[in-house]
């Protein structure tokens, strides 16, 4: 993933421990049930769905996946299906061209090398076509339980913006956010931080006024932003 730019200095300093657990208990609270708003039923169609998810919203790919999974709930009925009509099927998202190909080579690859299934193995998942760090962090939390965190653009800026973890690439936010968070709440985390940065703490205008995190955060901006807040 290109690291996504970073404005100069958003936060006034990095959160301390104290208000790193603060801020994740608070967004916890606000948002208990937390979870991925991608649609699937096993590792495999979540493999593939977070796959198809790179630079497309979940919305987006869920459309796209109803009618997939129903013609292909397997690696082998996927590789059956062939390229073009898995392109069919996910036309509407970007990048569909790329991802058809991945999605049946991947598939393909699972069974030739592990027997059809997802292997719980970071360096054997970022081996498979289309599989990069950030999908392999969401494939070991979700599937298989690990405390891994997927920095996405939202995490990223997040990290950033309110200096819950500051860095300059995105390997760098995911290290601090692994050692600043909590270890009882590093797994969860990585939800209620997408849902965060989705629906509150958003890219061009945080609605601070809102935030259920606002006294822990450290960004700059954020009590002007509140005190600017629309009415009602
Ligand atoms: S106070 Fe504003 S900038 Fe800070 S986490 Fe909340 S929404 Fe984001």
């Amino acid at each position: 993933m290109k690291t996504p730019a970073r404005p100069a200095k958003p936060a006034r300093r990095a959160m301390t421990l104290a208000e790193v657990r603060t801020f994740i208990t608070q967004l916890a609270a606000a948002n208990p049930d937390a979870r991925s708003e991608l649609d699937f039923v096993d590792d495999y169609t979540l493999l593939v769905a977070v796959v198809l998810s790179a630079q497309a919203t979940d919305a987006s790919v869920n459309r796209a996946t109803v009618g997939l999974f129903r013609d292909a709930p397997t690696p082998k009925a996927m590789v059956e299906l062939g390229e073009e009509k898995v392109g069919e099927h996910i036309r509407t998202i970007g990048l569909w061209r790329t991802k058809a190909h991945n999605v049946v080579s991947l598939s393909r690859q699972l069974l030739e090398r592990f027997d059809g299934r997802v292997p719980y193995d970071r360096a054997a998942l970022e081996s498979l076509p289309g599989v990069g760090r950030k999908t392999a962090n969401v494939v070991m939390n979700v599937a298989f339980g690990d405390s891994t965190m997927a920095v996405d653009t939202h995490i990223f800026r997040i990290g950033n913006r309110t200096g819950l973890a500051p860095g300059a690439s995105v390997r760098a936010v995911e290290d601090q956010l692994v050692r600043r968070i909590p270890a009882d709440m590093l797994r969860p985390a990585h939800h209620w931080l997408i849902l965060h940065g989705r629906y509150v703490c958003k890219a061009r205008r945080p609605e601070c006024w809102r935030c259920p995190a606002f006294d822990p955060c450290q960004y700059r901006l954020k009590a002007d932003i509140r005190a600017g807040a629309p009415a009602g």
